[in-house]
């Protein structure tokens, strides 16, 4: 058996209740590295274009990273994978916990469904033995509840499901692990939810080969030493308040949007804004949570009494944002409260207030009456009226109907004009980062394959931590001198950040290590697989990757280059920013397309055929 990696995937096709397990050659691996590089070349490869992102032809993965299950730190990442049925381009979703490390466990680099059940279904990988068994008892049950059954049954088993929006095929929606850890991007949800698909259930006991199990301890050993000792900066921040160290100072320096991406600081005064602070948050914690194989544990397992809340995962910046600063809402119970809904339904935090904020300005404009909002007085800040139509958009109830698919899609049904109030990327409502402040991320809300997400390579945000030095992050990896500045410099950073980043995720590791210290990532690799990889070897091949990305999306026939932001939320001119990375990425910077060499140098030439 190869190091590291397993060598097979499992495809379960639902449709006809049965199981494939399929061999992988390593020469894949070399090219696509694992988790969400793989995933490009499987599902471009075997999915029908322009196929409905909710029918049975459509394939939906999971696809753990190459260093996933490994002791390597921060590596226990995985990513779901699918078409978006939200934004009709590539759709993906990183995830922590501890269902990623259990794929590997029962003996899989990846777990992908095709077809669709008849009735509900759930499937179960115990120590080898698979099964599709029927989920009519769990069907209508929140994540939570569905995972405390299952583990009922199946102790010690990790655990994905869907809640009730991915069950109505909210086009929001995202799927559950560790009872609060969400897949969360790219409504992937809702296409679990049409393959009539609420769990799957994990336990296995295949351990991974290493190359030189000394060396990797070793390395580990030091990375997390270092982890520990440290008391000050991002990692002390991460691992006191995780992200929501962010709550104040972002909104302080003008990262943070509020007012559905309309409003000032003046909206939003300090005497509010430090009521959903990352220390009043504390005040909640029970004790630290973290993934698999993670030293910094930036989570928190919270009990909110005020809220009926025995135990819940402590909500994320992203949340905190989207429920607290872009509704003018400074009740923090009410954003505990939307937090563990959400949870429970498997909603992206991030989409649902999003969309919770075009409806209020709808109404305070006049769009929609209390007639439109079954009696909701849908007003800035009124938590109970927010909480109310969340529970709505949940069960897709009256207003919560037209709500439950994002706020493009309510914006056509409503007209009149509301399409000024949407704020999203095609369809995805933005990550709560403003690109007024963060510049680069103006091209990456509009025009990453899979748009709107704050989590794709976005040059300003990633290089706000030890990136911006010269083997900050990683020994052999260096930005151009310039590339705070537009011109050639920063285009260039642009396309290696763009490579980076896609080697990074398929390698299982977690965003955050990026504003941590040096990662051992080369070591880590070549001690784990044997391979000897240079950092710019994994730009190669995250080029490949983002270039088949790009390539899937538009395959689908979209229109990627006119993808259009608010004018509410960007001050720069990203379209040109897009070009000057298009040229450096060998993309034609008219159109985004990938040029026919560039295919032919990344070794994706059975593309040609589908985009010329
Ligand atoms: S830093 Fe936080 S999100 Fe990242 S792996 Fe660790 S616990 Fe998970």
């Amino acid at each position: 058996m190869p190091n590291g990696y397993l060598g097979k995937i499992l495809w379960v096709n639902l449709t006809e209740e049965t199981f494939q397990e399929e061999n992988l050659p390593e020469e894949l691996y070399r090219q696509y590295i694992g988790g969400y590089g793989l995933a490009t070349k499987i599902l471009y490869q075997n999915m029908p274009a322009k196929v409905d992102a909710l029918s049975p032809e459509a394939i939906l993965g999971f696809f753990p990273g190459l260093l996933t299950g490994t002791v390597a730190p921060l590596s226990g990442r995985f990513m779901v994978a699918g078409k978006s049925p939200l934004t009709g381009t590539w759709g993906d979703s990183n995830c922590g916990g501890y269902f990623g490390p259990e794929i590997k466990k029962c003996g899989y680099d990846a777990i992908l469904f095709k077809g669709a059940a008849k009735t509900p279904k759930y499937i179960t990988i115990l120590d080898g033995e698979k099964q599709i068994l029927d989920a009519s008892e769990l069907w209508g049950l929140d994540a939570v509840q569905t995972e405390e059954k299952l583990l009922e049954k199946y102790s010690r088993a990790q655990v994905a499901s869907i809640g009730q929006s991915g069950e109505k095929l909210s086009l929001i929606s995202g799927i559950v692990t560790d009872k609060a850890r969400l897949a969360g991007r790219s409504g992937l949800g809702a296409v679990m939810g049409s393959k009539k698909l609420k769990a799957i259930v994990l336990k296995g006991n295949q351990s991974i080969n290493v190359s030189d199990k000394n060396k990797l301890l070793e390395s580990t050993k030091s990375y997390n030493e270092s982890i520990q000792n440290a008391t000050r900066g991002a990692v002390a921040a991460f691992r006191t308040m995780g992200t929501t160290f962010g709550n104040t100072i972002s909104f302080q320096i003008g990262d943070t949007p509020c007012k559905n991406w309309g409003g000032t600081k003046e909206d939003f005064p300090d005497e509010r804004l430090n009521k959903i602070s990352g220390p009043e948050l504390l005040k909640f914690k029970q004790k630290s949570y973290g993934c698999f194989s993670c030293p910094v544990q930036c989570g928190a397992i919270m009990k909110v009494p005020e809220a009926n809340i025995e135990e819940t995962h402590r909500p994320e910046y992203e949340t905190c944002a989207s429920f607290g600063h872009l509704l003018l809402n400074d009740d923090l119970v009410s954003i505990f409260a939307a937090n563990d809904l959400c949870n429970r339904a498997g909603l992206d935090t991030i989409s649902a207030g999003g969309t919770i904020a075009f409806a209020i300005e709808c109404f305070e404009n006049g769009l929609l009456s209390v007639d439109d909002t079954d009696g909701i007085e849908l007003t800035w800040g009124n938590s109970n009226a927010i909480i109310e139509v969340l529970k709505k958009i949940i069960t897709r109830e009256g207003i919560g109907d037209l709500l439950a698919d994002g706020c493009k899609i309510a914006s056509e049904k409503i007209g009149k004009g509301s399409e000024t109030y949407a704020i999203h990327a095609l369809g995805q409502e933005l990550g709560m980062h403003s690109p007024k402040y963060y510049k680069s991320m103006g091209a990456s809300f509009a025009f990453d394959p899979t748009p709107g997400r704050h989590t794709t390579a976005s040059l300003d945000m990633l290089a706000g931590g030890p990136l911006m030095k010269p083997n900050g992050l990683f020994d052999g990896f260096s930005l151009p001198e310039k590339f705070k500045r537009r011109g050639e410099d920063r285009s260039e950073a642009e396309k290696l950040i763009a490579g980076l980043w896609q080697s990074f995720n398929s390698l299982g590791l977690c965003e955050f290590l990026a504003f941590y210290l040096q990662y051992p990532l080369k070591e880590l690799i070549k001690s784990i697989v044997g391979w000897d990889l240079s950092v710019n070897d994994l730009v190669k091949i995250g080029l490949r990757i983002q270039t088949l990305r790009q390539a899937f999306t538009l395959r689908e026939g979209v229109d990627i280059i006119n993808s259009k932001l608010s004018e509410r939320t960007v001050s720069i001119d990203y379209l040109e920013d897009y070009k000057g990375y298009c040229e450096k990425m060998g993309w034609n910077p008219e159109n985004g397309y990938p040029l026919k060499e560039t295919l032919t140098n990344l070794n994706l030439d059975f593309v040609v055929k589908d985009l010329y």
